[in-house]
Parts: structure tokens; C-alpha cells; sequence
């Protein structure tokens, strides 16, 4: 059934000021496109019926990361905001750009997961970082940031936490993952400029690029529901869903030195040991060029899978 909504175009929110026990849609103005025109963030606001927490959900920083977006319906239709506590801010695509051109990079080519948080004047995806981080970003108290793997690769469901941090290894911990990996928030991150300014931050890697793939979607959903019931903004018992779940204290990826045509065995998730071989590099003509083994005992968290690849490409992601 074709329904036309009239959202309307917001130059800030302000969260006092919305209806408590209702879900508000918005779109928030940015910076402007070629046309002068603006970029406009679409933006969720499920406002519970009582005070409480703000948590943040972004998918799509990298435009063309998509399970995050599919997550995100599927949690408004869970949520009744007259039994909820506190604010729940969704922005199912954070990249406008990116989404439209279903590239991972903003519309100068950057990736606006390196230059967090931007400036208010220079480049036109700093801009729009500058902007998206002073008029959505700042309202939240916790930040779960929703990807996938890149282009041409696979990943599991996994995340990435700075675990030395007791408030993002609580966070690591209520999602419902394959694998768990330590990560130093790195710095131009939006997960690292949260996790700076006193919002507590993770990143959740859901599966591949370009798709939705419901299964992870729906164990997604799970953790952030649990994180929900953790951060006392709906009823219910929080669950320990990482029991079966593998923890990594680093993670690394074990790249090809050969170019040529690329086949990787191993599968998302597996265990690999010590010297096992993990790929081979072919020749145009079917000549093994080179055999590729694992330097550790690890678990592979994402993996290549476009087999025409220059020498130096990323084969595996290892995690210890
Ligand atoms: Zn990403």
C-alpha cells in the first residue's frame, strides 16, 4: 500500500521538545548538494513515554552498508513508545551521498569514517560530518554504530570495542555476536569520537555489503533489544547472548604478495590453525602462483571474495 508521509525538513532537534509516547520522522539539513539543494538526514525519533537514557543508532555511514537499515525497521516495529523509557535516535542512512551513488564513500570520495568530526568549513564531506555530529551525534549518551563488511568482501556478525573500556566492553557484551575483536578506537572514527566525548561507543559488523541478510539482521536485533533492557528503557531480563561467542584480543589481515586470480577456503567464522593454507593465487592460465598460510591460529572474521586481485590485496581477516 503506497502511503505519501510529509516529513518535515528540520534545521536542528530538539528532543524536550518532542511528544513523549510517540515515534517523530524527520529530516535533518546537513550541508547543500551541487543544486544548492540540501543533503537531508532522515532521522527516526522514538520518544518513550518516560524520561531516561538517549541511545543512538546509526547505519550507513558507508553508503553502501545496508543490513544496518533493515535492522533498524525491524526495531521500530518492536518498540511501543508508551512502554518505553528514555529516546531511541535512528538514522537508517547516515551517508545520503554514498546511499545514492550505493558507494561506501561520501560524494568527494572520502570516507567519512575517517575524518570525524569534521570541520565547518573546507571540504563538503567534512562539512557534512561537522553538522552530522553537531546536530545528531552530540544528543546521544550511547552510540551503536552499525556496518558491514566492503566491497568484495564477506564478514561475520562481529564487533569491534575498545573492551579496556568498561562501558563498551558492557555494550560488546549485551549484542548477540559470532566474534568479538579489541579494537584501539582509532582516531577520525565516529566510534572513536564518540568514545572521546564521554558517549560510550561500538561498532557492530553485520555481514556483507550491498544486501539484507535477514539472519544477521535479526541477531542484531537481539543485542540491541538486550542493550535496551540493560539501559532500562524497556522491561524484560537481560540475557548473556556471548556464551558461544569467540573473543579476540587483536585481529589482523594476511594479505596476497602475488597478483592474479584469488580463491580463499576457509569460512566466515571458521577455525584455522597454524600453517594451514587459506588461499591460492592463480595465473591466467590455472598455474598456482602462489599458496597462501595462515601465519596463526586464529578465526577468520571476514574474508575476500572477488577472486581478480592486484598483488597486496586483503585475503583474510584473522582474528587471535
Ligand atoms: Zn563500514
Amino acid at each position: 500500500m503506497e502511503k505519501t508521509v510529509y516529513v518535515k525538513v528540520k534545521e536542528n532537534i530538539v528532543l524536550s521538545r518532542l511528544k513523549r509516547g510517540h515515534i517523530h520522522r524527520f529530516q535533518v539539513h546537513l550541508s547543500d548538494n551541487a543544486l544548492g539543494v540540501p543533503w537531508k538526514l532522515p532521522v527516526i525519533i522514538v520518544q518513550g513515554k518516560n524520561k531516561g537514557k538517549v541511545l543512538g543508532i546509526t547505519a550507513a555511514i558507508h553508503g553502501n552498508e545496508l543490513n544496518g537499515i533493515s535492522t533498524i525497521f525491524k526495531l521500530i516495529n518492536e518498540i511501543d513508545p508508551m512502554k518505553m523509557s528514555g529516546t531511541l535516535i535512528l538514522v537508517p542512512i547516515s551517508n545520503v551521498p554514498g546511499y545514492l551513488k550505493n558507494q561506501r564513500y561520501f560524494s568527494d570520495n572520502v570516507d567519512l569514517n575517517r575524518i570525524m568530526p569534521g570541520k565547518d568549513s573546507g571540504a563538503s564531506s567534512s562539512i557534512y560530518v561537522h553538522h552530522f555530529i553537531k546536530k545528531i551525534i552530540k544528543k546521544f549518551d550511547y552510540l551503536l554504530d552499525l556496518h558491514t563488511a566492503s566491497l568484495g568482501r564477506v564478514n561475520s556478525l562481529y564487533i569491534r570495542a575498545d573492551l579496556e573500556k568498561p562501558e563498551c566492553r558492557n555494550l560488546a557484551y549485551l549484542q548477540n555476536p559470532q566474534i568479538i575483536v579489541q579494537k584501539f578506537d582509532e582516531e577520525g572514527t565516529l566510534r572513536g569520537w564518540a568514545n572521546d566525548n564521554g558517549i560510550a561507543a561500538i561498532t557492530i559488523e553485520i555481514g556483507n555489503p550491498n544486501a539484507f541478510q535477514h539472519k544477521l539482521i535479526d541477531e542484531t536485533l537481539l543485542g540491541v533489544l538486550n542493550t535496551m533492557k540493560f539501559l532500562k528503557m524497556i522491561d524484560g531480563k537481560v540475557k548473556n547472548l556471548v556464551k558461544s561467542t569467540t573473543i579476540c584480543d587483536h585481529s589482523f589481515w594476511i594479505y596476497s604478495s602475488k597478483g592474479g586470480i584469488v580463491d580463499v577456503f576457509p569460512a566466515i567464522a571458521q577455525k584455522v590453525k597454524k600453517g594451514q593454507l587459506i588461499a591460492k593465487v592463480y595465473d591466467v592460465f590455472g598455474e598456482v602462483r602462489e599458496e597462501i598460510f595462515s601465519s596463526h591460529s586464529g578465526i577468520v572474521i571476514g574474508k575476500n571474495i572477488r577472486p581478480n586481485c592486484d598483488a597486496g590485496t586483503r585475503i583474510l581477516h584473522l582474528g587471535i
